[in-house]
């Protein structure tokens, strides 16, 4: 039998989190947890430990971690909180592999952390790239590190390209569900509320990210992700929507055979890829039935009632800052979206204005951050 994979998993109270642990539990003769961190849910993640009984836990503050303490932590694990915290969970010796599934940026330091202590990375976040796709892959190329990605699109991207070089690689097609809005008018998207937009048709996921999906700025930061995970140059990354997530993502190589991944919509899958890879292990998924599909289709996203998407790509042909500023600014309208402070239209209005701040004068993006700030 093979010995196990000791993981280290950050954001194991999230939604990718907890799904990772149900994979773990599914395969307790090959993976074992060393390491688990959490930003606040001090109860979901009191529990884990109980459970998993980790040798170094983090949280993402220190009133959290003395909340925890209070519930009671046996003494031989270690605990920390903040971004020593996350770098102890992650550099743990016993520690193989990391998977990060934290949100936001706050996982960015421990990440590389990892790589410089040789941890393969399995990665569901999609910040850490956007901010720092060019010093995260750098890293890893210098310490021989693999960064699998986790999130669905890339994880099928990654199975496609299957070690083909790059030259043989002319085009890659990331899928788009089109969100719960596609096919609203331009009047109708005037009265989409939080409610609304946290409903969507065919992945379960967190607030920020499932408005993203709505407004497609998801895509536009996978896209971002998909150049520096596979170093493409964003006129070789194409996107279609795809309503019924049944097609992952597809690779076109220079032969002009397509290969896509297919597969039911389940984060456990992805997941399951990245803890086995280079390995493929068994499933306790159902199989994917393409009869019960029914009718697949794919078709152009809509640039003009969606402009996210459009911006996303204005920001990478920008150069590096671009994309920073477009999600930073990203992330304060949907929070302001989120809290009822911002109609969902405004959105890519505050993204663009923010965008054409920095094209100006990149210093003066950061006060206009601060001005979208006070909204
Ligand atoms: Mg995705």
């Amino acid at each position: 039998m093979a010995r196990l994979k000791h993981l280290a998993i950050l954001g194991c109270t999230g939604s990718v989190g907890q799904s990772a642990l149900a994979v773990v539990d599914q395969h307790t003769d090959k993976l074992g947890i060393v390491g688990l961190a959490a930003g606040s849910n001090v109860d979901r993640f009191s529990s884990q430990i109980v459970k998993y009984e980790p040798a170094v836990v983090s949280l993402g503050s220190r009133d959290a971690l003395v909340e925890l303490k209070r519930k009671g932590l046996p003494e031989s694990i270690v605990a920390g909180c903040g971004d020593e915290g996350l770098i102890d969970v992650v550099t743990h010796p016993s520690v193989d592999l990391v998977l990060c599934a934290s949100s936001g940026v706050t996982a960015l330091s421990a990440v590389l952390a990892a790589i410089q202590a040789g941890k393969t990375i399995a990665l569901a976040n999609k910040e850490v790239l956007v901010m720092a796709g060019g010093l995260v892959m750098d890293l890893a190329r210098r310490h021989s590190v693999s960064i699998i990605p986790v999130d669905s699109e890339h994880n099928a991207i990654h199975q496609c390209i299957d070690h083909r070089l790059p030259e043989e690689i002319s085009q890659v097609t990331l899928t788009a569900s089109g969100g719960p809005f596609r096919e609203w008018t331009a009047e109708r998207l005037e009265t989409v509320t939080p409610m609304d937009a946290l409903r969507h048709p065919t992945w379960s996921m967190g607030p920020k990210i499932t408005v993203d999906s709505a407004t497609l700025m998801n895509k536009g930061l996978e896209v971002i992700e998909a150049q520096w995970l596979f170093d493409m140059p964003p006129n070789k990354i194409d996107v279609v929507i795809h309503p019924q997530s049944v097609v992952h993502s597809l690779v076109e190589l220079r032969d002009g055979s397509v290969i896509a991944q297919l597969g039911v919509t389940d984060m456990k899958l992805p997941i399951q890829y990245a803890f086995s890879y280079p390995d493929r292990w068994e499933t306790t998924l159902p199989s994917l039935s393409l009869t019960q599909c029914g009718t697949l289709t794919f078709h152009e996203p809509n640039y003009e009632r969606f402009p996210c998407l459009r911006l996303a790509y204005q920001a990478i042909r920008s150069g590096f800052g671009y994309p920073v500023v477009l999600n930073a600014a990203n992330e304060v309208a949907v929070e302001a979206f989120l809290s009822e402070r911002l109609p969902f239209r405004a959105i890519p209005a505050v993204i663009e204005d923010t965008l054409d701040a920095a094209v100006s004068n990149f210093v003066k993006s950061v006060d206009s951050l601060e001005e979208i700030r006070k909204l």
